[in-house]
C-alpha cells in the first residue's frame, strides 16, 4: 500500500483526496481490499454501479461486445448504441440523444443544445440560470453553471451566460429570468452538495414557469437517474417532464459514458453542431443495453424505493438516540445525514475500519448511494456499523 502511494504520488496530478485503501475486486454489494478485508459498499464509485459490482449479466455483455467490436467512431452505424437510444427515449419519453462519455461531458452537451435554441427560437438568449449549491461539473462551462464558488475561484473568470439562484425557491427564479435567459439547468436531486431534493411543487412550478416564459427545463439526472430515486428518473417521479435530461454515472453500469437526451423542439442538433469521438461505442452501449436489462429484470427502481426507505426509517431512528446526529434525508437510495460537529471524516474512517465505505460531502455530511441491489439484509449491517461509528465520535 505505501509504496503505491508514492507511486501515486509521483505520476498522478494530486486531484484527488484519497482513503487509504487499495481496492482489488468487487462482487455485488462488497469490495475487497489488497489485505483481503471485505466491505459493504455505500459508495458505489459515487452511484455508479448500480447493478452492484461484477453483476454476470454485465460481465457477460462486456466480455461477449469486447470480442465482436469495441470501438469504430462516429463516422459508422453500430448496431449497439441505436438500440440503447431506443431504450432511453423509450423509458423516458424524450425523442433523442447524444451519446457522451461523462456526466459533465452530457452537461456540456446540453448547455450547447440550450444555445443552439435560443440561436433558432428565442433571438440568440444564451443565459442559462441554475441553483445555488448545484454540481454540474468540472468542465469550464459546467463549472460555471455549478452553484458552488469554492470550484469555480481558481480558474476565474468563469464563462459567461449563467445565473445562479436559490433552490426550492421559485419567486426567486421567476425574478432572475431575464430577456436573455434560454433555460432552467436543475438537478431534481442535488447530490453533491448532501442530498436535497427538490419539493413537488417547486419542481412542478418550474415547469409551469419554463412552458409560460418560453424557456427549456433541463434537468441534470447524472447522479439521480436510472431508478436511484425509485423512477427511472427523479424529475418524473416528481411529476415533471423537462426538454432536456442527461445522464451518467450508472448510465452502463461503470463503463465512462453520458447522454443528453432532448424532446421537441429542444433537440436541434445539426452535423457538425456537437460530437464525440468514443461517445457512444459498442462496448459502452452493450454495457449500458445490458444495465437497463437487469435494472428492469431485478426491478431495481422498486427495490431502490423500498430500501431507500427502510434506511430512511433506520436513519431517522439514529437521529432520535444520538445527539450527534443533526439531520437525516433521503429520496430512494440517495441518502445523506448531517452531524452537529464537522466530524464527517472521522465518521467515514471509523465505518471503513468497521467494513463499510462511505462518502463525505461536506465537513459534517455523510451521504449513500449503494448499489440499486441492495438487500434489506445489507441495509440493516450498514446502519448498524454507521451506529457504531457515530457512537464512537
Ligand atoms: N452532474 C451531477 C448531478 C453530478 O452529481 C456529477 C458528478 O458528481 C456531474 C454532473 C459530473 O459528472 P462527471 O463526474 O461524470 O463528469
Amino acid at each position: 500500500m505505501s509504496s503505491l502511494v508514492e507511486r501515486e504520488r509521483a505520476v498522478l496530478m494530486g486531484t484527488f483526496r484519497r482513503q487509504p485503501v487499495t481496492l482489488v475486486r468487487g462482487e455485488g454489494c462488497y469490495l475487497w481490499d489488497d489485505q483481503g478485508r471485505r466491505y459493504l459498499d455505500l459508495v458505489a464509485g459515487i452511484a455508479v454501479n448500480i447493478l452492484g459490482h461484477c453483476h454476470p449479466v454485465l460481465v457477460e455483455a462486456i466480455t461477449r461486445q469486447a470480442g465482436r467490436l469495441m470501438h469504430v467512431s462516429n463516422l459508422y452505424y453500430t448496431e449497439p448504441q441505436v438500440e440503447l437510444a431506443e431504450r432511453l427515449t423509450s423509458l423516458t419519453g424524450m425523442d433523442q440523444v447524444f451519446f457522451a462519455n461523462s456526466g459533465a461531458e452530457a452537461n456540456e452537451g446540453a448547455i450547447k443544445l440550450a444555445r443552439k435554441f435560443g440561436k433558432l427560437h428565442r433571438g440568440g438568449a444564451f443565459e442559462i440560470i441554475t441553483a445555488l449549491h448545484s454540481f454540474h461539473g468540472r468542465t469550464l462551462a459546467t463549472l460555471a453553471a455549478t452553484g458552488q464558488e469554492k470550484y469555480q475561484r481558481p480558474f476565474a473568470p468563469m464563462p459567461e451566460g449563467f445565473k445562479h439562484v436559490p433552490f426550492n425557491d421559485l419567486a426567486a427564479l421567476e425574478a432572475a429570468i431575464g430577456e436573455q435567459t434560454v433555460a432552467i439547468m436543475l438537478e431534481p436531486v442535488q447530490g453533491e452538495s448532501g442530498i436535497h431534493a427538490a419539493d413537488r411543487t417547486y419542481l412542478q412550478g418550474v415547469r409551469a414557469l419554463c412552458d409560460r416564459r418560453g424557456l427549456l427545463l433541463i434537468a441534470d439526472e447524472v447522479q439521480s437517474g436510472m431508478g436511484r430515486t425509485g423512477s427511472f428518473l427523479a424529475s418524473a417521479g416528481l411529476g415533471v417532464a423537462p426538454d432536456i435530461v442527461t445522464l451518467a454515472k450508472g448510465l452502463c453500469g461503470g463503463l465512462p459514458a453520458g447522454a443528453v437526451l432532448a424532446h421537441g423542439a429542444a433537440s436541434c442538433f445539426e452535423p457538425g453542431d456537437h460530437g464525440s469521438t468514443l461517445g457512444g461505442n459498442p462496448l459502452v452501449c452493450a454495457a449500458g443495453l445490458a444495465t437497463l436489462k437487469v435494472l428492469r429484470d431485478e426491478d431495481l427502481a422498486a427495490n431502490a424505493g423500498r430500501m431507500g426507505l427502510c434506511f430512511l426509517q433506520g436513519l431517522e431512528g439514529l437521529r432520535d438516540k444520538n445527539s450527534a446526529v443533526a439531520a437525516v434525508r433521503g429520496i430512494g437510495l440517495m441518502l445523506a445525514f448531517d452531524l452537529r460537529e464537522d466530524r464527517a471524516a472521522e465518521v467515514v474512517t471509523l465505518a471503513r475500519e468497521r467494513g463499510l465505505l462511505l462518502n463525505a460531502t461536506g465537513p459534517s455530511t455523510l451521504r449513500m448511494v449503494p448499489p440499486l441491489t441492495i438487500s434489506e439484509a445489507e441495509v440493516e449491517t450498514a446502519l448498524g456499523v454507521i451506529d457504531l461509528a457515530v457512537q464512537a465520535l
